[in-house]
């Protein structure tokens, strides 16, 4: 059989001309930033007790056209979905000695949400499909310190909510879910995002629907709402007017967004379903084309949840094609190009996601806030946090091993260009046996 050469080896690559770049935006988003502007009006937060506490017409407006569509009662606006975390563990209550149980498989932002307030993240293991923490790998993690939990919605797919909010009844805990890579995601056809306590989106440039830097917090509850929003807006100041109460953790922040992000938000917003069902086209497309090489599995989307496909994340599966992950990896980008506007990223495919979360030198060093280390040796946490290697082996195995993630189906890549997609993945699988030998 002659099958053409491997790029990595020297032969003529699938592709050369680069990716389409992912513009999600255009002349609404303009307008509507264009519209703040003429008003003169690009924030209107005031951080005390008075009117605008709550920000102008467009932040409050993008706030309920969010709600709506998420069918939950608030939305509270923040500039990123990072704030958002801190301001959801600070809503609920969380401090020292207290425990956040975390998903490792995440941005470093859902661990260190528990650092803030000077709690200890404990990490709990994925499923070795779908990704996301489940009831049982929480339930392992559960102590009499456990206050929160913060459920990440992983590369897309939204986790098996029901028994976690079981288990969250049982035992007191607030859910929070980082619904940060899941926008429009849906459990049992209910929107993700107030299905739990609190939900966080973020609204940074690589994600789904972007404002630049942006972010929203979901909740039905009216006091968890009104926490957050103090939180985001100089609690400290306002709580004597507003006759807050309860002064725990009403240390405030400026985590406000401005007009200008919200009024582009709004649009956003509107073109987030086409954005998505366009992912899906382009997935079921690409898999259709992938499906049948060896070692080599499509995405698991479990029975009621959705799959809104932030990243295309693949098992592969070293033993069955006898050739490290890492070697497969190599020979695929160098058959495909970059994707215009990402040069600096490289071709937009890699191994695994990123490291356990648990083995970031803040955890590894448990050296944390000033000369007592809190929270890790605080006085008020009489333990020892355990982040060893070995410690959630799901997650370590996807991670060093099996996930090999993509992000080539999204909107904006046309069918030829997944036809190229395709290309590369066929090249390099009829040339394992080839590949394994010269790469050995
Ligand atoms: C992007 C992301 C974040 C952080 O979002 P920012 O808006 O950049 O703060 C947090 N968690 C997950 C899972 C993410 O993908």
């Amino acid at each position: 059989m002659s099958v053409s050469q491997l790029a990595v080896l020297g032969g003529a690559p699938v592709r050369e001309a680069p990716f389409p770049p992912y513009v999600n935006f255009g002349n609404e988003e303009k307008l509507a930033a264009n519209r703040v502007l003429d008003s003169g009006v690009l924030s209107r937060f005031i951080g005390g007790h008075h009117a605008d506490f709550l920000g102008g017409d467009e932040v409050r407006a993008f706030e309920r056209a969010w709600a709506d569509l998420a069918e939950a009662r608030h939305g509270i606006s923040v500039n990123s979905n990072t704030s958002g975390l801190y301001a959801a563990v600070g809503a609920a209550g969380v401090g020292p000695g207290d425990e956040v149980i975390v998903s490792p498989y995440s941005m470093s932002a859902s661990a260190t949400a528990a650092l803030v307030f000077n709690a200890v993240p404990v990490f709990a293991d994925i499923d070795p499909e779908t990704y996301c923490m489940t009831a049982e790998t929480i339930s392992a993690r559960i102590t009499p310190r456990t206050k929160a939990v913060i459920v990440v919605h992983i590369f897309g797919q939204s986790c098996d909510m029901k028994p976690i909010m079981e288990l969250a009844a049982q035992h007191d805990l607030t859910i929070i879910e980082d619904c940060a890579q899941a926008p429009l995601g849906t459990y049992n056809g209910r929107p993700i995002g107030a299905i739990g306590h609190m939900g966080v989106f973020s609204l940074n440039y690589h994600k789904h629907i972007h404002t630049g830097e942006g972010g929203m917090v979901l909740t039905n509850d009216d006091h968890l709402a009104e926490r957050l929003q103090m939180i985001r807006n100089h609690a400290e100041a306002v709580a004597a007017g507003r006759g807050t109460e309860d002064l725990t953790n009403m240390i405030g922040f400026n985590f406000r967004l401005g007009e200008i992000e919200a009024a582009i938000g709004q649009e956003q917003l509107k073109k987030a379903r086409g954005l998505i069902d366009q992912r899906l086209e382009n997935v079921a497309y690409l898999e259709s084309r992938l499906t049948g090489l060896s070692g080599l599995k499509m995405p698991l989307v479990s029975e009621g949840s959705s799959h809104v496909y932030y990243v295309h994340a693949l098992d592969y599966d070293a033993g069955i094609t006898g050739v490290a992950r890492q070697t497969v990896i190599k020979a695929l980008k160098a058959e495909l190009p970059v994707t215009t506007r990402r040069e600096s990223e490289g071709v937009l495919i890699g191994a695994g996601y990123v490291k356990p979360l648990y083995l970031l030198p803040i955890f590894q060093q448990k050296v944390g806030y000033g000369s007592v280390a809190c929270p890790f040796a605080c006085p008020h946490y009489p333990l020892v946090p355990d982040y060893r290697l070995g410690l959630c082996p799901n997650c370590e195995d996807a991670h060093f091993n099996r996930v090999i993630t993509h992000e080539l189906m999204r909107p904006g890549m046309s069918r030829a260009d997944l036809d190229d997609v395709a290309a590369a993945f066929h090249k390099v699988w009829d040339n394992l046996d080839h590949l394994a030998k010269e790469m050995a």
